[in-house]
């Protein structure tokens, strides 16, 4: 299936904007609750304007918010930044660290973020388990487990580690544009022949086809064996599922927004 996947998803990348790991992980710390796209339209005029951890440190919060307003959660999102410069500042010289450790230890960075960095910013492999790759490995049937970490460690053991920090994007990348969390396009997947869950969503190739998603459409039909012309025009601009890389999928319905967003982007740490 790692294989399938890595043929039928060649342009599986990080879908957020960065230029350095700061903003890497101010961009992931952003994509909590929202879409990628929506944060790769706000980042190049915050990135233009902090450029720095002190930058961050010294911001004025009421500037800050307005500008990460369209993110949502916006409040949180700014204190997060703000505590995370202050502590960059503080404790590392401004720099962001590349040991898992280190990150998860830093104001807004949990597992999740701390694995997207490591593993786009300074090359080291990371599983990054957002609400794709979670869904998407139990379907697969590689775990039986809905928590992270273990199913972090579970696919690790799986893979080789070489291949963790692709593996992580080409999941995610079939969870936007394929493998849907309410109607996953079963009959117009690749991997349909291989996956225990095939028939969670259609298996007609008509109705399948109309459910794929994102510019590479067409071919995601033909690499199922399914007609491309199938695939409706407006399936090429369709946008990706509403959650963003990292929008965690855990946390409990009962808290405040702001508590589940700083449980999404500082979970405990195991
Ligand atoms: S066959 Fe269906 S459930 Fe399985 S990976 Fe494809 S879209 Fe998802």
């Amino acid at each position: 299936m790692s294989r399938v996947l890595t043929e039928t998803h060649p342009d599986a990348h990080c879908e957020l904007d960065f230029t350095n790991p700061l903003e890497l992980a101010v961009a992931t710390i952003l994509s909590a609750q929202t879409t990628d796209v929506r944060v790769n339209q706000v980042t190049p005029k915050l990135f233009q304007q902090y450029r720095t951890a002190a930058d961050y440190a010294a911001a004025d919060r009421a500037e800050m918010e307005q500008l990460l307003r369209p993110t949502g959660f916006f409040r949180a999102k700014t204190n997060s930044l703000i505590r995370l410069g202050q502590a960059l500042v503080e404790e590392y010289d401004g720099q962001i660290p590349n040991k898992l450790d280190k990150l998860v230890k830093l104001p807004g960075i949990g597992r999740k973020t701390a694995n997207v960095i490591l593993g786009n910013a300074f090359g080291v492999p990371g599983i990054t388990v957002d609400t794709h790759f979670k869904r998407l490995t139990n379907r697969f049937g590689w775990v039986d487990e809905q928590d992270e970490v273990k199913i972090e460690f579970l696919v690790g053991d799986l893979i080789e580690k070489r291949d963790w920090t692709m593996l992580s994007h080409r999941v995610i990348f079939h969870g936007r544009r394929v493998c849907h969390a309410r109607k996953p396009a079963c009959g117009a997947c690749a991997l349909a022949t291989m996956c225990p869950s095939y028939g969670t969503g259609p298996t007609e190739a008509a109705a399948a086809a109309k459910l794929l998603k994102g510019p590479r459409a067409r071919d995601l039909a033909a690499a199922a064996g399914v007609d491309p012309d199938l695939v409706p025009a407006a399936a090429l601009l369709a946008p990706e599922e509403p959650e963003g890389q990292l929008a965690a999928a855990v946390e409990p319905a009962s808290v405040e927004p702001e508590e589940r967003l700083a449980a999404s982007v500082e979970p405990e740490v195991r």
